[in-house]
């Protein structure tokens, strides 16, 4: 029987609570507003296949496999416009809809919590296009992803590292006609601080949310903005000024197991990776327009079948994937953890006003802007 000894090592993937042959597993909330299994031991058989599932306990086997890396824009430039970098999201999404298949991927709820949604029509997709900088819940959506591997309709998985991993960890087995994508994955803040912001952000305003949008380009993919429309106004600020997401780049509300995570790595278990491609305009500038470019790694054979029959839909450039992943390091490595973080939650936990909580906690001091300003010219001199 599965039991998180210490939080780091649950990534909160749910793929425990979906095998339970006796449903006796219930994701509890803790304080800081992320969810670990919680047993019922009077229900529980010992069976252990929670255990058998889980991906850090039991990572899933990988075969090594080579890599191709390319630079890729959607050529729809409305809807590249509307993702977060070159929208190859939307073009694998499309193609599985168009062979009756199902997508998978994370939405807002009514209340604009974030929840994996299972989408069966292309004029739902705008509901996962665009990433949520809060933790996605996966609820019993593995279980919705087997039933319909099992009717052999097409799907596609869409989600972090983690998430793959567990679905792919629960299925226990290859499907042909299952595509997973997941992305370079910096960390998944916290889904109370998120509550607790969008509270603030509607009192202040006293208007209902209609929208939100992280990946705002109203003013360039570079500096993308978090933009919230309300019944009558619109709020939008860039991500160095933006709270939430100030305190998100700052590491100072990640999920535990993020600054340790056990899937930053090159080879994946997923058909394919996508991620922004930070760093375009010193590795290829003809492929930068400030709109969004996509950094593409594909790891199966399925993978590259799926890429090269929707290649003429992008515009794409093979690139060297050590150099990419030189601007973004979260494809192996892990954040560092923030120190501030446990005096942080206690904070808030106390009742003090998170707004307040955030600009104290992402205050840089003198030294450190020097620190910083030090590192990256000395980086910028070695590249
Ligand atoms: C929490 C998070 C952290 C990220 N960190 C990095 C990073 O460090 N470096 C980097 O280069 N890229 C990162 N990305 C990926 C990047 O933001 C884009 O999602 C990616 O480049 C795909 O963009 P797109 O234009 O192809 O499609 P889009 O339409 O923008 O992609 C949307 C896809 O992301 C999925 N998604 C959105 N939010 C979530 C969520 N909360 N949980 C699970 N799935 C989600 C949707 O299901 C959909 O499949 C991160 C994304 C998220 C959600
Ligand atoms: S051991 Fe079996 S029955 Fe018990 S919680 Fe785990 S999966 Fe459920
Ligand atoms: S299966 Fe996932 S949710 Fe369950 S304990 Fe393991 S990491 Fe946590
Ligand atoms: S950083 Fe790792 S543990 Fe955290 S959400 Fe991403 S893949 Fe999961």
């Amino acid at each position: 029987m599965i039991e998180v000894r210490n939080k780091k090592d649950c990534c909160g993937c749910y793929a425990c609570y979906n095998i339970c042959p006796k449903e006796c597993i219930t994701m509890k909330i803790d304080n800081e507003g992320f969810w670990y299994p919680n047993i019922d031991k009077n229900e529980c058989i010992n069976c252990n296949l929670c255990e058998k599932v889980c991906p850090i306990i039991n990572p899933v086997k990988r075969v090594d496999s080579k890599k191709i890396a390319y630079a890729s824009m959607n050529k729809d430039e409305q809807v590249r416009m509307k993702s977060s970098s070159g929208g190859i999201f939307s073009i694998l999404a499309e193609y599985i809809i168009k062979n009756n298949g199902v997508v998978y991927g994370a939405g807002f709820d009514e209340d604009f919590n974030i929840k994996h949604k299972r989408i069966l029509y292309s004029t739902d997709l705008d509901l996962l296009r665009g990433s949520k900088y809060v933790q996605s819940s996966i609820g019993d959506i593995y279980k919705q992803v087997k039933n319909d591997l099992e009717n052999n309709n097409p799907v596609l998985f869409t989600g972090t590292p983690c998430q793959v991993e567990g679905l792919r960890s629960y299925l226990r087995k290859e499907y042909v006609n299952l595509i997973t994508m997941d992305f370079i994955c910096h960390g998944v803040p916290s889904p109370l601080v998120w509550e607790k912001y969008l509270k603030k952000m509607k009192k202040s305003k006293q208007e209902n949310i209609k929208n939100i949008y992280f990946r705002n380009k109203d003013i360039g993919w570079k500096l993308f903005s978090l933009k919230i429309i309300f019944d009558k106004r619109i709020y939008s600020n860039d991500l160095n000024n933006d709270l939430f997401m100030k305190g998100f780049l700052q590491d100072v509300y990640l999920r535990p197991s993020c600054y340790n995570c056990k899937f930053k790595k090159i080879n994946r278990i997923s058909d394919i990776t996508v991620a922004d491609f930070w760093g375009i305009e010193n590795i290829l500038p003809k492929m930068d327009d400030d709109k969004g470019t996509s950094l593409i790694v594909i790891h199966s054979e399925k993978g590259k079948q799926l890429f090269d029959k929707l290649s003429e839909t992008m515009i794409i450039n093979e690139v060297d994937l050590n150099e990419a992943i030189k601007y973004n390091s979260s494809m192996i490595r892990s954040v560092k953890y923030n120190e501030k973080r446990n005096s942080f939650f206690a904070e808030l936990n106390s009742g003090k006003e998170l707004t307040d909580l955030i600009r104290i906690y992402t205050k840089i001091s003198f030294e450190k802007r020097v620190k910083n300003k030090i590192k990256s010219i000395i980086k910028r001199l070695i590249r």
